[in-house]
């Protein structure tokens, strides 16, 4: 059994075939998924929510992505406050710093970071981080802000990068950049995360690993990343779906919650 840690269900290219998408992980052993509940930013902040009570297997985190921190109100905060109490929220993000794309002005995200931090907290969630070309003000940033448990999700950090996050108490999760040939970097990485911080992930619809690169990535496609990753440490698929499947459960308490909606 294998846990998807970072998907987003809820985006626009699932929306026609979602049950045949989650029948495949479920056929792959990919058998529980955390979609992430940032979507297209607020103040729709609840679809990954509705997604995880429509089906068992699906949990949800909820936040504001650094893309869409312009968008943030007072209100917004109260609201992702009020919807974390749902039973099937493990987790807060994925939140961070984009200097890639920029579509928020950076002040603004920094700022809306720190107020996330403080509200992730506040609830006693782990969070999930979004870094990208913002490495060392993220960094900066958790250090001042952040005490608690979390996740580098999508890690395309290097060896001294894996390692400082290591230290500050992180989980490192890989996904398909895993598998790219010039992500030499990022398999130094994965070489050097302790078994006990080691997580696996799609980002789907984004990012599909080898052989699948430049499809639309689903949660199934995961199992190449997990090949990638047990040949990298020296292991098998199964022991690498054994750990990462207990830390997931750890870190984000989940406890086997089993309640699904009641209609379609
Ligand atoms: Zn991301
Ligand atoms: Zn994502």
């Amino acid at each position: 059994m294998y846990i998807d840690s970072h998907c987003h269900l809820d985006d626009a290219r699932f929306s026609d075939d979602l049950d045949a998408v989650l029948d495949r992980a479920s056929a792959a052993g990919v058998t529980r998924i955390l979609s992430i509940g940032t979507g297209d930013g607020p103040p729709e902040i609840d679809r990954a929510v509705r997604i995880a009570e429509k089906y068992e297997q699906v949990y949800a985190s909820v936040g504001v992505h650094p893309h869409d921190a312009a968008k943030v109100t007072p209100q917004t905060l109260d609201d992702l406050r009020v919807l974390a109490a749902h039973p099937k929220v493990v987790a807060y993000g994925e939140i961070g710093l984009d200097y890639h794309y920029d579509f928020s002005p950076r002040e603004v995200q920094r700022e809306v970071f720190v107020a996330q931090l403080k509200l992730a907290a506040d609830l006693r969630l782990p969070i999930t981080i979004h870094t990208r070309e913002a490495w060392d003000d993220t960094m900066s940033i958790l250090r001042e802000n952040w005490a608690g448990e979390g996740i580098m999700h999508c890690f395309t950090g290097d060896p001294v990068q894996a390692q400082a996050a290591l230290d500050m108490g992180f989980h490192l999760s890989y996904g398909g950049v895993l598998t790219f040939k010039t992500a030499e970097n990022v398999r130094e990485s994965a070489r050097i995360t302790p078994d006990d911080r080691l997580l696996i992930e799609t980002d789907a619809p984004y990012l599909a690993p080898i052989p699948h690169r430049g499809k639309r990535n689903e949660p199934s496609m995961m199992i190449e990343t997990a090949r990638k990753l047990a040949e990298v440490r020296g292991t098998t698929p199964d022991r690498i779906a054994a750990i990462t499947t207990a830390n997931f459960n750890r870190l984000c308490q989940v406890r086997g919650y089993t309640r699904v909606s009641d209609g379609n």
